[in-house]
């Protein structure tokens, strides 16, 4: 685990943030500071810095976080109207915490 890193203390269970989901690989809670009517996040337990940091191995683990979050966005109820899965990448990219993770997205307008 990195020292003072916000996320893996969510992940390993250190705050008091709820989990909307959880296996042995991620977590999803909803983002405090929500951008869309639904705003949700998808965490690994693995601390990996962003986007430019992931090796070949990881691509499952890539491959899981973007089906978690087709999962969330049907439970969510946002799965037909649509959503954004969103990976903010360093500084000019958005990135402010530097454990990877992936925004959910979704719930604007539902009408169309
Ligand atoms: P990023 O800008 O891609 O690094 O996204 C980080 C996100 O984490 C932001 O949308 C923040 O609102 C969110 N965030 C920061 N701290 C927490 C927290 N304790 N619980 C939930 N979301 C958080
Ligand atoms: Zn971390």
């Amino acid at each position: 685990m990195a020292e003072e890193c916000i996320f893996c203390n969510i992940v390993n269970g250190k705050t008091d943030t709820q989990f909307l989901y959880r296996d042995d690989r991620v977590v999803a809670f909803a983002d405090i500071h929500p951008h869309a009517p639904v705003h949700d996040l998808i965490v690994p337990f693995q601390h990996i810095r962003s986007v430019n940091d992931l090796q070949s191995l990881d691509q499952e683990l890539m491959a899981h976080m973007v089906m978690t979050g087709r999962e969330l966005a049907r439970q969510r109820g946002v799965d037909q109207s649509g959503y954004k899965l969103l990976f903010n990448v360093e500084w000019g990219g958005g990135q402010r915490i530097f454990h990877i993770h992936m925004h959910l997205l979704g719930g604007w307008d539902k009408e169309k």
